[in-house]
């Protein structure tokens, strides 16, 4: 067989493709739980664009199955032999008043396409629907089935995969469309460990009242707030002082005898904490050079020597680093802190291959235990790290074809984040967003290069084939 000319091919079918691409970018999927109902579980919008997904499968002669409204998928190839996943989602993430032009009404503009989903996941997810479509349409011979899966639920709880998993069989090897080239053959596992501190006897010239921050277990905490009974007036200029020195900015406002204290740091998402400021842990290391009740001086002298600037758990005793996946990160992302209730933080913590949940509950709990601090971890997350070696014939063929069609050296890559890659026992992200590229995902005016699309169509086109075939 003469070899096919893959980008001839996606060429040709341009204009369709962005036809499609476009109706699925006119649908605000935003996750919508406020109109969530028994038919709709994660709002209509989700769903209605997966369902325009698989009925322009239909119209192309493709096996198309609904579960639920949650997650769906289409086939191509004999239904007995053994599975090839694609995994793509078509919910998006909230869009805010920063866009210059309607986010679900797509426009190309120098070379761009702007719109919501255009480059998470839509537009990488339609590029992947056009290679199969193209295999397809070329009659090619293939041995095993493709199936690609279309989820609802990506950006936040993954209802989506949760609900297939239950109603069927996931292929044992595939790929996501929805990261970026080369590959990621590597997710960290990613878990809660909640430390809970105790209650002591002993008082201070302070009381620590209320010690809150943090918004969700993905994020370093962007502001944190305190509340301290018997401040001195004099700590107001060490406050601003200590603020200054750290480029932080914040107040402290006195009621009476109290004083509420008020960090803002830089709030980033966990996977990688040290581009952050923890404005929690800069606000215990404030506090923490003064004399306060017994059970908040543990509180803070634990929090501002073992959590804070600790990036990789050095001194939490679990410090780790795979050469391929990199470092265990600790950062602490939830503070309740209440004097006559419960005082806890719980860490986010996100491990590579070489460690597990066990080993890593035992080391923090040596560490802290002697302080009367616990340490458990939170149930559900991503227990275990997901990783295919670079010698594996999957991650060897989806580089080969990468490096052919854009003339580029491959290499590993693996993050601290999960994508849907880590649901198959033999699986990956590959692409869409290429290397030097800005990466827009999640931003107001998220776009991505019509020329992108097409070579990642390309591409997928020909990976998919190499792998099926
Ligand atoms: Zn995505």
């Amino acid at each position: 067989m003469p070899e096919i000319d893959w980008a001839k091919e996606v060429e040709a079918r341009k204009e369709d493709l962005f036809s499609d691409l476009f109706e699925v970018l006119k649908i605000n999927s935003v996750k919508d739980m406020a109109h969530a109902t028994e038919e709709f579980p994660v709002g209509p919008g989700a769903a209605e664009a997966m369902l325009k997904f698989l009925s322009l499968a239909e119209r192309d002669g493709f096996r198309t199955k609904n579960l639920d409204n949650l997650v769906g998928y289409l086939e191509y190839g004999d239904s007995d032999a053994e599975a090839f996943g694609l995994l793509g989602h078509m919910d998006v993430v909230p869009v805010d008043d920063k866009w210059t032009t309607d986010p679900f009404d797509p426009v190309i503009k120098d070379g761009k396409l702007y719109a919501r989903g255009a480059s998470d996941d839509k537009g990488p997810s339609m590029a992947a629907y056009y290679a199969v479509k193209i295999i397809k349409e070329l009659g090619l011979p293939i041995s095993k089935k493709i199936r690609f899966i279309v989820g609802t639920d990506e950006e936040s709880g993954w209802a989506c995969m949760n609900h297939y998993l239950e109603l069927e069989e996931m292929p044992k090897i595939g790929f996501s469309p929805d990261a970026e080239f080369p590959i990621i053959n590597g997710e960290k596992a990613i878990i809660g460990v909640k430390t809970v501190f105790p209650t002591l006897d002993g008082a201070g010239d302070m009381k620590l009242e209320n010690f809150t921050a943090g918004l969700a277990l993905n994020m370093v905490p962007p502001t944190a707030d305190a509340v301290v009974a018997g401040a001195p007036a004099s700590i107001e200029a060490d406050f601003v002082k200590f603020l200054a020195d750290n480029e932080l900015t914040g107040e402290v406002k006195f009621d009476g005898e109290k004083a509420t204290f008020h960090v803002v740091g830089v709030g980033v998402h966990a996977m990688d904490p040290t581009v952050g400021k923890n404005s929690a842990t800069f606000l215990a290391a404030f506090l923490n050079n003064y004399s306060f009740d017994a059970t908040a001086a543990n509180f803070l002298k634990v929090v501002s020597e073992y959590y804070h600037l600790v990036h990789h758990g050095e001194k939490l005793g679990v410090a780790f680093e795979h050469p391929v996946m990199g470092n265990v990160t600790t950062p602490a992302n939830l503070f309740k802190y209440a004097a006559d209730g419960e005082k806890s933080v719980i860490l986010n913590v996100r491990f590579p291959e070489g460690t597990d949940v066990e080993t890593i509950e035992k080391q923090m709990s040596e560490v802290l235990n002697p302080f009367g601090v616990t340490v458990s971890t939170e149930p559900g997350g991503n227990r275990k790290p997901h990783y295919l070696s670079g010698d594996d014939p999957l991650v060897k063929t989806l580089l080969d074809v990468y490096e052919k069609h854009t003339g580029l050296k491959g290499f590993e890559e693996s993050i601290g984040g999960g994508t849907y890659g880590r649901l198959l026992e033999h699986g990956v992200a590959y692409g869409a967003l290429f290397q030097g590229r800005e990466n827009v995902m999640h931003q107001p005016n998220e776009y991505m290069f019509v020329e992108d699309i097409i070579k990642s169509a390309t591409i997928y086109a020909d990976a998919i084939y190499r792998l099926v075939k």
